[in-house]
């Protein structure tokens, strides 16, 4: 067993149109879009992929002047970044910085949900930038409330879709209970 990294979390892809990358990633390749969501503090819009115990995160700039706006103009659409879940993070950059490796963070940031976040610099990484991310306590919970909404919410525009299609057919068989209040 692997002694700081627990797996691959998610592997980000800068992408010119969303929509056109989920015609390979979703329509061809078949896998299942939990969410899309426009995030105006990172001037872009992400779009979530699992696979499994991991997920491909598609990120399209929606300004100009945006980190990832930068990249893609300046490296073209591909791979962002690969991040690993670890077990313990400050322990994990204390071991790359006693072995010599350029951290962009010199503390974890805190990300939504409490999680804990920091980033390898592509230069001891050889190329690749790596964001490195540690579990919180609370984290499991806020993920939960998230799965319970969206699932509400799908539950409730499929009940508005089957009203509609009752009120349809009450009108083609004129069997409807007009009379009734509901
Ligand atoms: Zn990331």
């Amino acid at each position: 067993m692997a002694r700081y990294v627990k797996r691959i979390d998610h592997i980000a892809l800068v992408v010119t149109d969303i929509d056109k990358a989920l015609e390979f990633w979703q329509d061809a390749l078949g896998l299942d879009l939990s969410h899309m969501e426009d995030v105006p503090s990172e001037k872009s819009m992400v779009a979530f992929l699992p696979a499994q115990e991991s997920e491909v995160e598609l990120v399209q700039p929606t300004s100009e002047d945006s980190g990832v706006a930068r990249f893609l103009n300046k490296r073209g659409p591909g791979m962002h970044h690969i991040c690993f879940e670890v077990y313990d993070i400050e322990e994990t950059m204390e071991h790359l910085k006693a072995k010599g490796m350029h951290l962009i963070n010199e503390e974890p940031e805190i990300g939504t949900g409490g999680k804990k976040i920091a980033f390898i610099h592509p230069e001891s990484t050889h190329g690749v930038l790596v964001e490195l991310y540690e579990l919180s306590e609370k984290e499991p919970e806020i993920r939960r409330d998230r799965a319970r909404e969206l699932a509400e919410r799908v539950i409730t525009e499929g009940q508005t879709v089957a009203n509609a299609a009752m009120e349809f057919l009450r009108g083609l068989t004129g069997n409807g209970n007009k009379g009734k209040q509901n």
